[in-house]
């Protein structure tokens, strides 16, 4: 009997944790066979910038020939470059998830305001809105666990516990089972299910954003949270919170709302300022069954998860230029995560210099970023142009990740251990992805590597 073969390549996300992009393609047994090519995410590559020039290179396949894109999950780097994927010729159908393709429209908006600007590039003839209608007339959504046939691969999406919607995708073919983790949530997250153990995996694909790196204990983080908010009210100063807009705003307004029940913080005035997050929020009321039981319950309860006394949403423009002018102490929530663009900027100017106020910082801050100038203590920092010293109160609370640490990838893998031939670690810097492969390699025995970008192996199935 001939052994049949699948064709993996590596085109994004590889060396990086940006950029996810994987091709998967049948082998054809006879000449004449119809070839099945399908790709896992279309993400853009990040770092100070929104999109890296080298996004806009041709992409290693030609887009004509792919017959469908799964989604794992709506963040921009794993979905940004579905714009470029259709103006190149891309046909076939997008799936993902119920609240993954709501989240992407929101997400996709977003960054043709952004990117349709740069000329460039001259993205402003790929991020369109008729672009980006089509990619949303392409797209259909797939339940976790109903299986979908797409011949010759049965394609079934699990949880991954990431952010709303995120999925595992697992392709099983002749047999072989070849699971794209995505990214891996930091189970238990306030909001949603935990990630799904997978267990009967021939090949994963894996990210490793913090393969070599555990985080702080979560149980911690809601009391420091607790005590940031305390000793900033002591301080009469503004806390002032660089948030990413999907999944970390809805936590921390969970976890606020959740602090404000229980009377453990004083009322304060709260603004939620960022459109996207705004948005954002409407999708995950939309989803309540994709929570966990302690949310869904609090939901039943007539709980609104998302509104407490104090909470201002700032949707325009006006509403949040008059935010300074409210009187300290104040809790202030805006994007972006990292510092690098938003209405943070506005916020940081005004606050840095001010002792009695904090900066809290919950996210990963990237270098070059001036959440990581920030984060690693600078005196002064840049702004539009501007010197603005540091004196704020600079407050970090690790624990917030969304990624899984390199203990929690390494238990993750674990329940797949005696059926997995080879993981292929991706999605993460490389010293990161080199550990974690290591480690999976010395503890648990199996076939662990760490592909380059551009690489193709071949899966025996
Ligand atoms: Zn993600």
């Amino acid at each position: 009997m001939e052994i049949k073969k699948l064709k993996l390549t590596f085109c994004g996300g590889t060396g990086v944790v940006t950029g996810s992009n994987f091709l998967l393609e049948t082998i054809p047994a006879t000449p004449g066979e119809t070839v099945r090519r399908v790709l896992v995410d279309c993400g853009l590559t990040q770092s100070t910038k929104l999109a890296d020039d080298l996004n806009w290179n041709p992409f290693p396949y030609d887009p004509k020939t792919i017959d469908a894109l799964f989604v794992t999950h709506a963040h921009i780097d794993h979905v940004g470059r579905i714009p470029k994927l259709i103006a190149d010729g891309f046909q076939g159908k997008i799936y993902s998830t119920p609240p993954t393709k709501d989240i992407a429209r929101f997400m996709l908006d977003d960054t043709a305001s952004i990117l349709g600007h740069d000329k460039e590039h001259d993205l402003g003839a790929i991020y369109t809105k008729e672009i980006i209608n089509k990619a949303f007339s392409l797209w259909e959504t797939i339940e976790y666990h109903k299986p979908f046939d797409l011949s010759p691969f049965t394609v079934t999406l699990k949880d991954a516990g990431h952010i709303l919607g995120s999925s595992m995708i697992e392709f099983l073919y002749n047999g072989k089972k070849i699971v794209f983790t995505g990214d891996l949530g930091n189970s238990p997250s306030p909001l949603l299910k935990d990630t799904e153990p997978i267990t009967d995996a021939d090949y994963l694909i894996m990210e490793s954003v913090y393969g070599d790196r555990n985080h702080e204990d979560r149980a911690e983080r809601k009391i420091l949270l607790e005590h940031a908010i305390q000793d900033n009210v002591k301080r009469k100063g503004a806390l002032v919170t660089p948030t990413f807009s999907l999944e970390r705003s809805q936590e921390l307004l969970y976890e606020i709302d959740t602090l404000v029940e229980e009377g453990r913080i004083p009322l304060v005035p709260i603004f939620f300022d960022s459109p996207l997050a705004i948005h954002l929020t409407t999708v995950f009321k939309k989803y309540p069954e994709y929570f966990n039981d302690v949310v869904q319950k609090r939901i039943r309860s007539g709980d609104d998860i998302f509104l407490f006394p104090g909470l201002t949403s700032t949707l325009d423009t006006d509403q949040s230029k008059m935010i300074p002018r409210m009187p300290n102490p104040k809790v202030i929530i805006a994007g972006s995560g990292m510092s690098n663009g938003g209405r943070i900027i506005h916020h940081e100017k005004s606050y840095l210099p001010d002792p009695q106020s904090t900066i809290l910082l919950t996210g990963y801050q990237s270098l070059g970023t001036l959440g990581r100038l920030i984060q690693e203590g600078s005196k002064t920092v840049r702004i539009e142009g501007e010197t603005i010293p540091v004196k704020a109160h600079v407050v970090m609370i690790g624990g917030y990740s969304g990624h899984k640490d390199s203990d929690a990838l390494v238990n993750f893998v674990e329940n797949t251990a005696d059926t997995v031939k080879r993981i292929y670690v991706v999605m993460g810097e490389p010293a990161s992805s080199l550990f974690l492969a290591q480690r999976l390699r010395d503890n648990l025995g199996i076939d662990a590597i760490v592909p380059q970008q551009g690489d193709s192996v071949e899966l025996p199935c």
